[in-house]
């Protein structure tokens, strides 16, 4: 099948939210009057972010799902994207099930692809993604202010527990893994939190590279730091067994527990949005939560100075050495 063939049976939808879609040298867009165009890329390589004989529907969805994210980050409306995607051969099963992981996800948001490249090579998938938001109300990395609240939504750490899992560096039972998977490999994007916040949150981003990573990035750019309450963290019953000992669950080791703190605070792949707020606006978020039936919770605040410090609930500070992570301060 020819290259066009293939773009056009595996790429090409009606666009209705286009001037212009795939099949031109370029596309055509129109932002609405009053908007800003918000733009991001994010690549998937295989071996780096996903397993070779990872399942194509799923890729679909995560390469998406992540740009969305970043959407979702900055408050905006995901409006159009564009896929370029290197592949090793030419496999129509493959392409049909990763079209369809692609565009379920797409659907879902309302999101348009408008155009991309296909080439052959080490696969390899990039998309740019573009959204809408109202001129000057976009959440950004570097507003966070002094007594800000810290929140985020849902929970944390359960992408990274199943590939713990998967890496034989902890055992879940059969359950926790099924849970937990679906997180890493199914992550939802959280576009009406990201715009509920609007003129609420002082800053905010995505969690894609762990919590203390990304809160990391809030605090650089606003020049602040920030206290977090390791209890007040939000974890499925899945993590939470290794730090509450007598809840039925096998008694864990150590090293068990050290990878559990881990991939609450360290590890990657969550798709939760973290953000700041002024205390006046706790009850407000309460009630946002309650509307998107979306757990917030707050975690803590941002305080003067720089890194991140993070307590136990005894008010002993935990340290570098059992966050695993040891360029937070
Ligand atoms: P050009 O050579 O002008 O760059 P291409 O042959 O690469 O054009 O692409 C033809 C059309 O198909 C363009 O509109 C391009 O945006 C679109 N396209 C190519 N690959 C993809 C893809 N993977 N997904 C969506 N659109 C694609
Ligand atoms: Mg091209």
């Amino acid at each position: 099948m020819s290259e066009f063939s293939l773009i056009q049976k595996y790429f090409t939808r009606t666009t209705p939210g286009a001037v212009l879609g795939v099949g031109d040298d370029a596309a055509l867009v129109r932002v609405g009057s009053g908007m800003e165009l918000a733009i991001s890329t994010d690549m998937l390589v295989n071996g780096t972010h996903f397993f070779p004989d990872a399942d194509p529907f799923m890729l679909g969805h995560k390469a998406l799902a992540v740009n969305i994210s970043d959407m979702a980050a900055m408050g905006a409306q995901p409006r159009w994207a564009t896929l370029a995607i290197a592949l090793p051969a030419e496999d129509e099963a493959w392409l049909a099930r990763f079209s369809a992981g692609f565009f379920a996800l797409a659907d879902d948001f309302k999101v348009e692809l408008i155009g991309g490249d296909t080439t052959q090579g080490p696969l390899n998938l990039s998309v740019t993604i573009l959204g809408e938001v109202p001129q000057g109300q976009a959440l950004r990395r570097d507003g966070a202010q002094m007594g800000d609240e810290i929140w985020v939504s849902g929970k944390l750490g359960d992408a990274a527990l199943a590939l713990a899992h998967m890496q034989g560096r902890l055992k879940l039972d059969e359950a926790g893994f099924a849970a937990t998977a679906a997180a890493l490999h199914r992550p939802l994007p959280r576009v009406a939190l990201g715009i509920a916040l609007r003129g609420i949150a002082h800053s905010a981003i995505d969690i894609s590279d762990g919590l203390l990573a990304d809160l990391g990035h809030i605090l650089e750019r606003s020049g602040m730091a920030a206290e977090l309450q390791f209890d007040k963290l939000p974890m499925s019953i899945y993590l939470r067994s290794y730090f509450e000992q007598s809840t039925g669950f096998e008694q864990s080791t150590a090293l068990e527990q050290s990878t559990a703190r881990q991939c609450v605070l360290a590890g990657g792949d969550d798709y939760e949005l973290c953000f700041t707020a002024p205390v006046e606006r706790h009850a407000q978020l309460e009630k946002i939560s309650a509307q998107l039936e979306l757990p917030l919770s707050c975690i803590g605040q941002i305080v003067a100075g720089s890194g991140c410090r993070v307590y136990a609930a005894d008010g002993r500070e935990i340290t570098t050495k059992e966050t695993g992570y040891d360029h937070f301060a």
